[in-house]
């Protein structure tokens, strides 16, 4: 008896959370500022829904999406890089949406390729350039402002890069074979190999730090990192900064690579009205601006200007030139790239 009287008690219970459901979004993110506690307190605020957030680095969310399945309680997913969120998408993670907000608001180079009906399996919601730092007293600026230039002999010993495979590079590679094509991409990954200063390690601030150090004269970096260093009090960054110049590679060309963190419906949630309320909430001029400074990032909806110091800094406070080809092909394009990179031995 006191057995049945559980199952009854449980079964109230689920129906009571299943009647309050359309007062929740459960998100899963791969964010974790201290800012977004006042993005997502906004968003509660404004709708009356609260967020459960869960968080992971990207690889953990996929993979506990994967264990869960249609069991999992998730509705929106936020991620960082296209290579990413492209893989997510690959591996059926996401649920494509119809929104006229969000479409409006994300320039369409900055969402993934639209399935057969029309749905978007996920948004941009900021972001970064990919940028080259350098040595200011041994480089010559013209010797590094094009990502062409990282696979010239002329750069020879003087290159440092993170993994090869790295999300950030696979998606840098994969637009630059978007740009030049497979065979020109392989033969400038060949390049870009040949000029490394020392093999492959660390995250993208250990590269400029490497520069500052001399252990190399040219590094890769996404541009928080360097703002991040930029914004610092710490004297030993400020040190560091002083060492480095940044240019934004590309400008007379196809424009400097830009990369994106971005969101998607959860495959299974079990709310999706809510889930794409949120979506567009993140999407609006307010939540963009805590979005994209929380990481020092720009935002990617259109006309919401970042007002952040150390970005305008890094430009001189002028407008640059950023590519403009689909951020859902540069996510395609990972899959070759890796292949490419087996082949050229860039670890
Ligand atoms: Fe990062």
């Amino acid at each position: 008896m006191p057995m049945k009287s559980l199952v009854v008690a449980c079964v109230l219970a689920a129906a009571g959370a299943a009647s309050a459901q359309d007062q929740v979004v459960n998100l899963y993110s791969a964010r974790h500022y201290a800012t977004d506690e006042a993005l997502y307190s906004g968003f509660t605020k404004a709708t009356g829904i609260k967020i459960n957030r869960v968080d992971s680095d990207d690889a953990g969310i996929m993979a506990r999406l994967k264990a869960e399945g249609a069991a999992s309680p998730a509705d929106v997913i936020l991620l960082v890089d296209a290579a990413r969120l492209y893989r997510g998408e690959a591996d059926g993670l996401f649920l494509p949406v119809r929104s006229k907000v969000l479409e409006d608001a994300i320039p369409a180079n900055l969402r993934a390729t639209p399935v057969a009906d029309g749905g978007i399996p996920w948004f941009g919601l900021s972001t970064r350039a990919r940028v080259v730092v350098y040595n200011k007293t041994k480089v010559n600026k013209d010797d590094v402002d094009t990502y062409e230039e990282l696979g010239d002999p002329k750069n020879k010993g003087k290159v440092c890069i993170r993994s090869g495979s790295h999300p950030y590079n696979l998606s840098l590679f994969g637009a630059v074979m978007e740009h030049v094509g497979e065979q020109k991409a392989e033969a400038w990954l060949k390049g870009v190999v040949n000029n490394l200063a020392r093999a492959p390690k660390g995250g993208d601030t250990d590269q400029i730090k490497a520069v500052a150090a001399g252990e190399c004269d040219i590094a890769v970096t996404n541009s928080y990192y360097l703002a991040r260093l930029m914004r610092s009090d710490k004297p030993e960054d400020k040190a560091v900064v002083d060492k480095v110049a940044v240019v934004f590679p590309n400008q007379q060309s196809w424009g400097t690579h830009m990369n994106i963190a971005g969101g998607a419906v959860a495959r299974h949630t079990k709310n999706q009205v809510n889930a794409i309320k949120f979506l567009e909430y993140l999407a609006s001029p307010e939540a963009q601006n805590y979005f994209a400074n929380g990481n020092n990032e720009w935002p990617a909806a259109k006309g919401v200007d970042p007002g952040n110091p150390a970005l305008k800094a890094m430009t001189g406070g002028q407008p640059f030139k950023s590519e403009t080809i689909p951020i859902g092909a540069v996510g395609a394009n990972t899959v070759k790239v890796q292949q490419m990179l087996d082949r050229v031995g860039f670890r």
